[in-house]
């Protein structure tokens, strides 16, 4: 089968063929209908040789959908020709951060050496996905593959950020989105279905800011140095209650940080390698500062209900296979709008 697979430290990725995979006892081969494109790829292969954590060659690919193609033996509960989303942060199902469905937080994956498909296991972008346990398929329930694929991470990942954020939007709140690409547009859509908060989003590109507006963001500011005085001002000077930082690097941390109000929770999701003191003069009292990664499985299948009931869509851009290594410039060149989606 084709697959894109990073090969080489530094180099761009590849469309190879690999032999078909074969489910194992206990496993389930999908057939892809879908695979997302997300920035944390254009990270792991901008990571040095040294201290490298997965082995290479490695299929891209951590948002994935398909369709059921052959069941391994013993497996229950799905059947050949099921249309499913899959949950990608496995753990090993028995911790009792994975007994909550808390997979992400696995407390043994590290030590068993269990790692996300795309991210230290072959992946979605290729014609199949061997998936390890049918534990992590949620059916698709009639979504369509491509609005969906970006769901199990750009969806999932912002969900989990703003659902722990509720509590502090109330009528009257402000939360703050910096970075409006795949997770950020979603972000706005959730904060909007899911609360009654005033929505700033901020980013660099005005064609980010445009589709901002036009997915339910209320206000936007271009993403500068005199960014966090502005939202100040959009606040009446008290700041936000709930930041979202998509990007998650120096200066943004910095704006998080800057534009957060008392007791305001900040979220840094983005992994651009910034840090935001807490302390005493860092910043306004209690403020909460944290860094999530990825999302519950119970939570896979509310992001995945509320688009069943319309209330996030998700902006794609749809690449054949042969041409994911072109989503990735282009990703990397900033010039996706919402998320890239590759069709196998
Ligand atoms: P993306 O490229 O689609 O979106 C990033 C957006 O940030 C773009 O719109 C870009 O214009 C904007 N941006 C860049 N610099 C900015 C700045 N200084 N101020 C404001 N906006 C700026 O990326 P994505 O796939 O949405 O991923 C976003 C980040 O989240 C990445 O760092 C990714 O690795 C990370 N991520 C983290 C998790 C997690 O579990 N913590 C999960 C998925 C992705
Ligand atoms: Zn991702
Ligand atoms: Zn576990």
């Amino acid at each position: 089968m084709k697959a894109l697979q990073y090969r080489t430290i530094g180099a761009p990725p590849e469309v190879v063929t690999v032999p078909d995979p074969e489910p194992g006892p206990g496993q389930v081969l999908l057939e892809v209908t879908a695979a997302g494109v997300c920035h944390s790829d254009i990270a792991v292969m901008g990571w040095p040789a040294e201290g490298f954590p997965y082995e290479l060659p490695l299929t891209l690919g951590h948002e994935g959908v398909g369709t059921v193609a052959a069941l391994g033996a013993g497996v229950t509960g799905v059947r050949e020709g099921d249309a499913v989303a899959v949950y990608g942060p496995w753990g090993c199902g028995t911790c009792a951060k994975c007994a909550e469905g808390k997979e992400n937080y696995c407390l043994r994956a590290e030590a068993l050496g269990i790692h996300p498909p795309g991210l230290g296991r072959p992946g979605s972008m290729a014609e199949y996905l061997l998936v390890d346990d049918p534990r992590h398929l949620v059916p698709l329930d009639g979504l369509d593959p491509v609005a969906a694929v970006p769901l199990t991470d750009a969806g999932l990942t912002p969900y989990h950020a703003i659902k722990r954020a509720l509590p502090a939007l109330v009528p009257g709140s402000t939360a703050v989105v910096i970075g409006a690409g795949g997770l950020g547009h979603v972000a706005i859509q959730l904060l909007r279905a899911l609360s009654p908060a005033r929505v700033v989003a901020l980013d660099v590109s005005e064609d980010k800011l445009r589709l901002a507006r036009e997915v339910g963001a209320h206000e936007t500011v271009l993403s500068d140095a005199s960014a966090a005085g502005a939202v100040r001002e959009l606040t009446g000077g008290l700041g936000a209650q709930a930041v979202f930082d998509f990007v998650g690097a120096e200066p943004t941390v910095r704006t998080a940080g800057a534009v957060a109000a008392v007791e305001g929770e900040v979220a840094i999701v983005g992994i651009g390698g910034g840090a935001l003191p807490v302390g005493f003069g860092h910043l306004p009292f209690e403020v909460s500062v944290h860094a999530p990664y990825w999302g519950s499985r119970g939570e896979l299948i509310e992001v995945l209900a509320l688009a069943r009931a319309g209330a996030v869509s998700v902006h794609t851009e749809t690449f054949s296979l042969d041409d994911a290594p072109l989503a990735y410039e282009r990703l990397h060149a900033g010039a996706v709008n919402g998320r890239a989606v590759i069709l196998p």
